[in-house]
């Protein structure tokens, strides 16, 4: 028999961040083995959310997710006897409001799981700082990734910037220990229940439970539209979906963004609605039992773990190319290269896979992993532009937005990053459509002006006769716009671009 674990501390909180669920979490676990009374609590931090606009649905989803979590919570304890159990919420600056909030519990730890991201470090550093003034102990755990940090290094013992081989490394390493699930419910009989009133915070508002969407100063957006359910049940839905035979095929449908290849998890993964060990055992079993589908969909989850290292040993990616002689690019600048940003950004550049693409971006929040990369080429290398600009775009707009992936994202495809494509492998756009959209059903979800086009016109209309428009009910400059750029033309420039860059002192 299991001994009961020597439950060091009287009363511990849980602060929960980008892991909103309430099973297999590495925080949770700690706490319930290391206190007596364990509440969880999830502050949605003013820092960030004041500089949003009123209607965001990663907000939503996170709201959302977190009616899930305290369902969870509930009943976890009430399976213990416990009754009164769930989720606090508070709304303030995390790096006061959690300390106030600790303080008010009177517990004697704060756990949390480890977020790399340089805002979050810094937010953990002043709570941890608070916390220790007023005698309260800060634990931190590794939850999010499988590796992170230095968990993986060459042999040299210096991290890894080059993917194959940290991949390899990464696989060699991995072993049943690392992705087993940490057993929460066994442990649950600690969790406590809420105070009875909310405690009262000088630094923000608390709720036993969840408060509406209105009640954080936001509105509605489409995120009920799409098919993205929220929370762990939403997670455990994609998630069974994807398993029941998609993985299998993961290798040969994934490029093709009009085909329902991949897994959609990049947003239950962002808010750790699922346990990313649950997805590495899955895919990790299958791969063993020699299914190449799920060899490959375990490479994306290493290729997560990997921009996540890279942005804890080289935090000057955010900002700043990876390689610092790409710092010296010569950008395109001015009101002509801003309308030409703003023409990328609306879908209106006169290719049709890269503007279905950024409709695809804005009205859902999501991109296929192939056209991130077509968009992000056609931005850098055809129209010139900045990748920083590309990637706030994304950053605003994507609902699994992450910054560890979307930097390492851009950098690859800019030719700026570790690892990265080289510069002088340009995506030709029409190429692209032609190969992962041939027969146009992505373009023409998206871009239902074009919807009459032939197949062999679709990707670049512009070379269509007229008497072929005409029949097709398409006026370009009109119902569809004539390209702002000549693809061959702003590969010659691109090419001088880098050149350049690479060459001056
Ligand atoms: P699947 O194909 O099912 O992959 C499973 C999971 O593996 C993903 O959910 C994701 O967590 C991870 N993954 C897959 N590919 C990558 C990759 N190249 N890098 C890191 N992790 C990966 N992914 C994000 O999660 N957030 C971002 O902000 C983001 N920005 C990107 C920006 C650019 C320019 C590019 C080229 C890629 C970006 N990606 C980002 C990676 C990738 O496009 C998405 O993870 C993927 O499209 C999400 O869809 P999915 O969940 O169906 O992925």
């Amino acid at each position: 028999m299991d001994k009961p674990p020597v439950r060091a501390y009287d009363g511990a909180l849980v602060w929960l961040r980008r892991d909103l669920r309430a099973d297999d979490h590495a925080a949770l676990y700690h706490a319930l083995t290391s206190a007596r009374r364990v509440w969880c609590a999830f502050v949605f931090d003013t820092a960030i959310l004041d500089a949003l606009p009123r209607v965001d649905r990663r907000v939503e989803f996170i709201r959302d997710s977190l009616v899930g979590v305290d369902a969870e919570l509930r009943a976890l304890a009430a399976s213990h006897g416990v009754d009164g159990g769930g989720l606090i919420v508070a709304h303030g600056r995390a790096a006061d409001v959690l300390p106030a909030l600790a303080d008010a519990l009177r517990v004697q730890a704060v756990y949390a799981n480890h977020d790399d991201d340089p805002y979050a470090v810094d937010r953990d550093a002043r709570v941890r700082g608070r916390l220790s003034e007023i005698g309260i102990a800060l634990h931190t755990s590794k939850d999010h990734v499988i590796f992170e940090r230095d968990e993986v290094l060459t042999q040299g013992g210096s991290p890894f910037s080059v993917f194959t081989p940290y991949r390899n490394a990464w696989l060699a390493r991995l072993d049943p220990y690392y992705v087993r699930a940490y057993p929460v419910a066994k442990h649950a009989s600690a969790l406590a229940p809420r105070p009875p009133t909310p405690p009262s915070l000088a630094a923000g508002l608390a709720w036993a439970g969840v408060p509406a969407l209105a009640d954080l100063g936001f509105e509605p957006s489409n995120l009920h539209r799409l098919k993205l359910p929220s929370g762990a049940a939403g997670a455990a839905e994609l998630l069974d979906d994807f398993l029941a035979e998609r993985i299998h095929r993961y290798h040969e449908t994934r490029d093709f963004p009009a085909v329902k290849g991949p897994s959609y998890l990049s947003t239950h993964l962002r808010f750790g609605t699922v346990s990313v060990r649950r997805l590495a055992r899955e895919a990790w079993r299958r791969a063993q039992a020699g299914s190449r589908g799920a060899e490959v969909w375990l490479a994306e989850l290493v290729w997560r773990d990997f921009y996540h290292q890279i942005l804890h040993h080289h935090p000057h990616v955010v900002g700043h190319a990876f390689r610092p002689e790409y710092e010296r690019i010569r950008w395109e600048h001015g009101r002509h290269a801003d309308e030409q940003f703003a023409a990328w950004c609306d879908g209106r550049t006169g290719y049709p896979l890269v503007d279905a693409a950024m409709h695809q971006i804005n009205q859902t929040g999501y991109m296929h992993n192939r056209l991130r990369m077509v968009v992000a080429s056609f931005l850098t290398k055809d129209l010139g532009i900045d990748w920083r600009r590309g990637e706030a775009w994304f950053a605003e707009k994507l609902n699994d937005f992450d910054l560890a992936a979307n930097n390492g994202g851009w950098q690859w495809a800019a030719s700026t990053g570790c690892d990265a494509q080289p510069y002088f492998r340009i995506f030709n756009p029409v190429a692209q459509s032609r190969r992962f959209d041939p027969d146009a059903r992505f373009i023409r979800r998206y871009l239902p002006a074009l919807a009459k086009l032939p197949d062999k016109l679709i990707h670049a209309p512009w070379l269509a006769r007229p008497a072929d428009l005409a029949a097709a009910g398409v006026e370009l400059g009109h119902d569809y716009p004539a390209p702002i750029v000549d693809h061959a033309q702003a590969r010659e420039r691109t090419l001088q671009r880098y050149a350049a860059a690479r060459s001056r002192p």
